[in-house]
């Protein structure tokens, strides 16, 4: 197979300009071109005004392969393809009774979970929330009636985090194993659309993946797997050497196992306060606090796409955007969803905490993403393991006092933040979240060196999308839970915790993931290490 990159075409080309582009790209006869996919399909709009083109890479078969490859062996954009299939590294033995366990059925546990089934280890998921379509009904009550089911919500449940999100499929992790393209394929094969294997900022939006998360639990199931709701874990058993020997759910069953796999979320920090308790090496890290700011999505289209904006090959734009403070702070966004709302994120009682989400369409009226500024636990939260956890546990508090006690969450006219006076009547920007939004004053709802650092980036965002700083956008609070206050360590070859052997910390909770994406990513990398390890144990026995 051969790969061409870098193959420009009109952003409105018929379908057969393509096949056309690759003879003609590399000067064969149509005969002899026998196949071709497109590996990935993007475009480049950051020269305002200037023609946008699809740019493809395309894996073609062609007759005479060698020949051709030989021909253009000094055009770096004619390459032998690189295998991107995905081969499990392991078959589970005849006889073996041990079964490994997950906790926790976000992105991470799920390709976990499915990864080790199609391994024939059956593994045993447990998890807190309840399945997707109670999950959904529970979650829309905190948005739609103002109550909050600690244990089914945005963050607990079916799907994990990100099943109410804008389901962005993209990240920025090495991947040279491909194993992205698996989570890709997989979410494909359980009806995901077929155009996330290739366009480069795939997204499903939050209709789609509850669909598909369903899909793939069913498989688990059939081959051999179980998946428990309401299966919330409060208690470790861990031998006197660290070794992980099982697990004790809230209604005092023991499920015993030598191979536990913690793919727990940022939001769990129940948990993370019982995994101390028992001893697992636990270290804080950096993470970014802020707020969520909303645009009309036709500003960041016509900033972003100029004459394009609107075109339907190119959908809603986003946005990227980075300042350096002169406080010495990172600010940028985080999570930006075109075309979306902004969401309630708090799984805790008495907290507020923001996130976005969109669906497949984007066609909501109002751009949303966090706009953040980077701590870290030796600047900003002294104190040991947990103190980030705390840290955001008293910010989200005091968002829910200054949201007026019942959900709403504070928020703030841009125009006003900046002036440093308190807001009191919205302008054309309608703030989407629900319950509400209580207009006010954000400065007492995040450290000054966040707000001082915000109040300088907005300004300067405004110089490079026109209108970001416009006075009536506006600012929600409060974003938190960007990545996980904690890192649970884990060896670097054997992927099981630094000084607990069988416990395998995984995914975005354990600081090791960073979006649906990597977490699926990183699900598969921790089925790999466990099945190989049950694998080695059972060879011993
Ligand atoms: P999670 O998805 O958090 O899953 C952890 C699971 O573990 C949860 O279901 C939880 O209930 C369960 N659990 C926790 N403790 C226990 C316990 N003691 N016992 C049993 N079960 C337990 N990322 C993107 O890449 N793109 C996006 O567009 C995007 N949008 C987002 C929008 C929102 C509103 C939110 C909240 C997040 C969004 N994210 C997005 C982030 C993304 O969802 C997370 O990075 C991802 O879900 C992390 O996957 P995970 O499996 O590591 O953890």
């Amino acid at each position: 197979m051969i790969r061409i990159t870098e193959l420009a075409l009109p952003l409105d080309h018929p379908q057969e300009a393509l096949r056309a582009a690759i003879l003609e790209r590399l000067g064969i006869q149509d005969a002899d071109l026998l196949n071709f996919t497109v590996f990935k399909r993007s475009y480049d709009a950051r020269k305002k005004n200037s023609e946008i083109k699809f740019v493809y890479i395309i894996d073609v078969e062609a007759r005479h392969e060698d020949q051709l490859l030989q021909r253009f062996a000094n055009d770096t954009h004619i390459r032998p393809a690189p295998d991107t299939n995905y081969y499990p590294v392991a078959q589970a033995p005849a006889g073996l009774t041990e079964r490994p366990v997950i906790i926790g059925f976000g992105p991470c546990g799920l390709f976990a979970a499915l990864s080790l089934a199609q391994m024939g280890f059956k593994p045993i998921v447990l998890e807190r929330g309840k399945e997707v379509r109670q999950r959904t009904k529970d979650t829309w009550a905190l948005w739609r009636k103002k109550t909050l089911t600690p244990e089914s919500n945005v963050q607990y449940g079916e799907g994990g985090a990100g099943l109410f999100s804008d389901g962005k499929l993209y990240s920025q992790i090495k991947d040279p194993k491909f194993y992205g393209r698996k989570v890709m394929a997989e979410f494909v094969r359980a009806g995901a659309p077929e155009e996330i294997m290739y366009v480069s900022k795939p997204h499903i939006g939050t209709f789609r993946l509850t669909g598909v998360v369903a899909t793939m639990r069913e498989e688990i199931k059939q081959l051999g797997g179980e998946v428990r709701f309401e299966a919330k874990v409060t208690d470790i058993l861990r031998a006197d050497n660290g070794q992980i020997e099982g697990v004790v759910l809230d209604n005092g069953e023991v499920i015993h196992s030598r191979h536990v796999v913690l793919a727990l979320g940022h939001s769990a920090r129940d948990t993370f306060r019982m995994l101390h308790k028992n001893g697992v090496y636990i270290e804080a890290k950096p993470f970014a606090i802020g707020f969520r700011i909303e645009h009309p999505q036709s500003l960041i289209d016509n900033a972003r796409l100029g004459k394009y904006a609107g075109h339907p090959e190119l959908g809603a734009a986003d946005y990227k955007l980075v300042y350096h403070a002169k406080n010495g702070r990172a600010v940028y966004s985080f999570c930006m969803c075109p075309g979306g709302t902004v969401v309630a994120a708090t799984s805790e009682p008495g907290r507020v905490v923001t996130n976005g989400m969109s669906q497949y369409s984007r066609n909501e009226r109002n751009a949303n993403a966090g706009i953040v500024v980077g701590i870290t636990p030796e600047q900003d939260f002294p104190g040991g393991p947990l103190a980030g956890v705390e840290f955001q546990e008293q910010l989200e508090s005091k968002a829910y006092e200054l949201g007026g006690r019942d959900y709403c969450a504070p928020g703030q006219l841009v125009g006003d933040f900046i002036r440093g006076t308190p807001s009191t009547e919205f302008g054309e920007v309608e703030p989407s979240y629900k319950p509400g939004v209580k207009l006010g004053d954000l400065h007492p709802s995040l450290p000054p060196y966040v707000i001082d650092a915000i109040r300088e980036a907005l300004p300067e965002f405004g110089k490079q999308i026109r209108g970001f700083d416009r006075d009536d956008a506006v600012l929600t609070g409060i974003e938190t839970r960007t990545s996980s206050p904690v890192r649970i360590k884990r060896d670097h070859d054997s992927l099981q915790s630094i000084n607990t052997p069988g416990l395998y910390p995984a995914g975005e909770g354990a600081g090791y993931a960073g979006g649906i994406l990597s977490a699926g990513v990183d699900g598969i990398k921790i089925a790999e290490a466990v099945a190989l390890d049950m694998l080695a144990q059972h060879g011993k026995n």
